[in-house]
């Protein structure tokens, strides 16, 4: 994984870009309550749940991988699964991103058909995505991508795929800047935002 895989206590990652340099499609004031206050409090939340608990010295992903279904312990996935969303989420975006190029455009034609049919199918399960939850890109068992949507804090890394790259659709992700619009948002997220450098290397 290019991304690290910290242990408690769990902070915030340091954003790869300026807080402004989103916009319009995520803007400051987006990031100021989606980062600093969303996010964080996945952190103290989770920082403070497994105190005193066979948690406490594992890794996040560890903790993702051992909680996921497990009824008892749903408050330590919902947060364990929204820090290791949103580490990854902040880093599927780039300011310059929008257009796959290399390694990963020869994956997406080779998978999807093209990079206009791959935005077309991501879309659409962004959208069709009921309330809260996440569109991922995933190279699946057999190393052939895949599109999927997951509910909530539920993840991919919980089902044995390998996520590229994430699109945040729960409504705190878009609605100071688009409001309902999701479809809006998600279109401008693909072709302005998506870091498709990250996503090759995740491709590994
Ligand atoms: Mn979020």
């Amino acid at each position: 994984m290019p991304l690290d895989n910290p242990k408690a206590p769990f902070s915030l990652p340091k954003l790869p870009y300026d807080e402004s340099a989103l916009d319009p499609v995520v803007s400051a004031k987006t990031i100021s309550f989606h980062y600093h206050k969303h996010h964080k409090a996945y952190v103290d939340n989770l920082n403070k749940m497994i105190v005193g608990t066979p948690y406490e010295h594992m890794d996040l992903e560890g903790i993702v991988k051992k909680s996921a279904g497990n009824d008892k312990e749903k408050g330590i996935f919902n947060n364990a699964g929204q820090i290791w969303n949103h580490n990854f989420y902040w880093a599927s975006m780039a300011p310059k991103g929008g257009t796959p190029a290399g390694k990963i455009a020869d994956a997406i034609k080779s998978s999807f058909g093209g990079v206009k049919e791959f935005n077309e199918a991501f879309q659409k399960a962004a959208v069709g995505q009921f309330g809260s939850g996440w569109a991922w890109l995933v190279k699946g068992s057999g190393g052939k991508l895949e599109i999927v949507t997951t509910s909530n804090a539920d993840t991919p890394i919980a089902h044995g795929k390998t996520p590229l790259l994430t699109c945040d659709v729960w409504e705190h992700a878009y609605y100071l800047d688009y409001q309902n619009r999701r479809p809006d948002h998600v279109k401008d997220w693909l072709e302005k935002l998506a870091n498709w450098s990250f996503a090759e290397k995740n491709l590994g």
